[in-house]
């Protein structure tokens, strides 16, 4: 039996992934070694029992009481915070899915690909702010990453026989998010309830957000350079309202590959599951001929200033990508909070960036997962201050 574990079972993509695995037999057909989530215990004791989890984590202290109520004559075990979470990514298994939203994601999926094991990578935010390191690591122990943000995989899919040297371009679409046609004075105003939701895809909270900012395609761009080794230059993001087409890649004889398909996780979740064959999956079949048309529109870098930043981070290189994630999540806690508006979130980013980037010159530093994290929380705090007085 496959052993499988899943580090955030109580988000989108966690239930998404734990739909997938009952679909496929569940405790019958996998052993799965430990589910994580956050504040929301209860649902990750219900699907540990009902996948006969051998071990729970929620990565909060405060919960471990009950997460052990809730687990009580279960047989699984519990445990809580950061360390419990990296001894949990230490249990060796064949698959694993990292669905940790934010920077947190980081360490138990690098941890995790010490066993050679096939990492299946939802947290876009490893490979912003720390690409090189997670790629390296992976190489190091033979382990596979495989990417599960839709886009990077309808790219992996297009990229299946062919040739790296081949590849001109990667054009990565953007729906467009909640905001595609508002004018920049509406989106100064723009509340969080707004923002909040996606016209075409059910995600979490603040992948939502970040889709109506566009901060989620410039982590996107970042996260093609990285896991693709693909010049920045060669990366376009192409706007397309239907959320149809995911990706393209346009190749040195002229030929644009494209993959296509219904705005469903469980198709990027199930090939990660799946590679490298193909399996049955539940989602939608696209009827072309109802859809009749599909509308492709180039972004608004003046509305969406996230995308002109991501280039800008590609160009520093180093320690930007951990910087521009982490002031992305602490502008986002701040605009959740109601302390900034909409268009502020861009503006503090770019102000932590070039902050940072006098302080320290950012590039051509050696990637640790120490330098990393000290970024992170040096971004963070920054963000903060500016915020607070
Ligand atoms: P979500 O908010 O729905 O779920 C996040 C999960 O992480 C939950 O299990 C939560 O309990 C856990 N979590 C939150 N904070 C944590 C912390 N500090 N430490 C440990 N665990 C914590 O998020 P989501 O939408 O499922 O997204 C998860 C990841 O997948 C993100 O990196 C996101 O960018 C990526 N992603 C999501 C989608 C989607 O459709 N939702 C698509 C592509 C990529
Ligand atoms: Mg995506």
């Amino acid at each position: 039996m496959r052993r499988i574990s899943v580090f955030g079972s109580t988000g989108s993509i966690g239930v998404n992934t734990l739909d997938l695995l009952t679909r496929e037999g569940g405790a019958e057909a996998f052993q799965i070694v430990a589910l994580s989530g956050g504040r929301n215990v209860d649902l990750l004791a219900s699907q540990a029992r009902a996948l006969r989890a051998e071990l729970a984590v929620t990565a909060y202290p405060e919960q471990l009481p009950a997460l052990r109520a809730a687990l009580h004559g279960s047989g699984v075990e519990a445990a809580a915070g950061p360390e419990a979470l990296l001894e949990a990514a230490d249990r060796p298994a064949d698959w694993i899915m990292s669905a940790i939203v934010g920077a947190a994601g980081l360490a138990p999926g690098f941890r995790a690909l010490r066993h050679g094991t096939r990492l299946a990578l939802a947290n876009k935010e490893s490979l912003v702010t720390a690409g090189p390191l997670l790629l390296a690591e992976a190489q190091r122990h033979g382990a596979t990453i495989l990417p599960v943000d839709s886009e990077h995989s309808a790219v992996f899919q297009a990229l299946v026989g062919e040739d790296m040297d081949a590849v001109e371009r990667i054009i990565i679409t953007a729906s467009g998010g909640a905001f595609r046609d508002w004018p920049l004075e509406r989106l100064a105003q723009a509340t969080v309830a707004e923002a909040s939701s996606h016209p075409n895809w059910a995600m979490g909270q603040r992948i939502t957000i970040d889709s109506a900012s566009m901060f989620n395609k410039a982590l996107e761009v970042i996260e093609t350079r990285e896991f693709f080794g693909i010049a920045p230059e060669r990366i376009e993001v192409l706007v397309h309202p239907q959320s149809i087409v995911h990706a393209l890649v346009g190749f040195n004889d002229g030929a644009l590959m494209a993959h296509l398909g219904a705005p469903d996780m469980r198709h990027a979740i199930g090939y990660a599951l799946n590679w490298p064959e193909r399996r049955d999956l539940p989602v939608a079949r696209l009827d072309l001929a109802q859809i009749g048309s599909l509308e492709f529109r180039a972004p608004d870098l003046a509305r969406f200033p996230a995308l002109r930043l991501a280039r800008e981070v590609m160009a520093i290189g180093g320690l930007a990508g951990a910087v521009f994630n982490a002031a992305k999540e602490a502008a986002l806690d701040q605009f959740i909070a109601g302390r900034i508006g909409f268009l502020d979130m861009a503006a503090l980013v770019e102000r932590v960036l070039a902050e940072m980037s006098g302080r320290h010159g950012l590039g051509n530093v050696a990637l640790s997962l120490d330098n990393v994290l000290s970024a992170d929380a040096e971004a963070r705090r920054l963000a903060f201050e500016m915020t607070h007085n």
